[in-house]
């Protein structure tokens, strides 16, 4: 469903992606771990077309991404983004949070809209705060409204930025509870996080990135528990 194949990425002079290839198959998981600066939110960011590349290749379903091509916001409203800080809108209330997506950007109708929005609320734990103004509500409820909310666009894919890292830990958990059912239900998921125990739980793969290349991957409960190479155990050793 997503195959990206050897792209490099450089800023100015820095190259950041140095021929990172990955294949996620309909349904599949892969969590993307890695230090700070080894480019797991570039990749991301070139998946859904925020970033361009300079080489290699991108395909979502057999369409290239390519940022300057007219079918692009397509293809992004194909594949949502949950990012770290939630960045909803402060002066809509939760529902109409949700909404915004498919009025403006698929032009559904309101009353289906508003419906959608309600039961999405509904299945990520939130049916009480529908008309909830974000800053009245915790951040993991705010990280579960951005899921919803990515959730609206019916997309094919939902891709990670570390949603639970902003997150006080008691906060967290519920969060990831409602990733682990939308892996369980088949949607399809790239994830870069550090919570190394929902990897080993959730993940059909784990990829390692290290300075712009993926220098391991596999399931896994093998790569987190007997990583082969040198720089995957320091950082296990380091994170664990
Ligand atoms: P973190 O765990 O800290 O989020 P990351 O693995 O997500 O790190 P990226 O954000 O992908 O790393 O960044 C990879 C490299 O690219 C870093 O050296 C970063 O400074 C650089 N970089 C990212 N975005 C830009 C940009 N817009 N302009 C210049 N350099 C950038
Ligand atoms: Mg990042």
């Amino acid at each position: 469903m997503i195959n990206i194949n050897a792209i490099h990425k450089s800023f100015g002079d820095v190259e950041v992606l140095k021929g990172v290839s990955l294949t996620v198959a309909k349904g599949e998981v892969v969590c993307l771990i890695g230090p700070s600066g080894s480019g797991k939110s570039t990749v991301l960011r070139c998946i859904n077309g925020l970033e361009s590349y300079d080489q290699g290749t991108i395909t979502i379903n057999d369409r290239q991404v390519d940022v300057a091509s007219k079918d692009i916001n397509d293809l992004r409203t194909q594949v949502g983004m949950v990012f770290q800080r939630f960045n909803l809108f402060p002066h809509r209330t939760v529902v109409e949070n949700v909404m915004e997506g498919p009025i403006f950007v698929k032009n559904e109708p309101r009353d289906i809209a508003h419906a959608n929005a309600a039961a999405l609320l509904e299945k990520v734990g939130l049916g009480d705060k529908v008309d909830a103004y974000p800053q009245q509500l915790s951040g993991g409820q705010q990280q579960r409204v951005a899921i919803a909310r990515a959730l609206a666009m019916q997309p094919e894919a939902i891709l990670f930025d570390e949603p639970t890292s902003a997150l006080d830990p008691e906060l967290v958990g519920d969060v990831l509870t409602v990733m682990r059912d939308l892996a369980n239900e088949g949607m399809t998921m790239v994830v870069v996080t550090h919570e190394m125990s929902f990897a080993k739980e959730v993940a059909d793969r784990v990829c390692f990135l290290y300075g712009g290349q993926i220098v391991e991957s596999g399931d896994a409960h093998t790569l987190l528990t007997q990583p082969s190479h040198e720089r995957t155990q320091d950082f296990l050793r380091r994170v664990l």
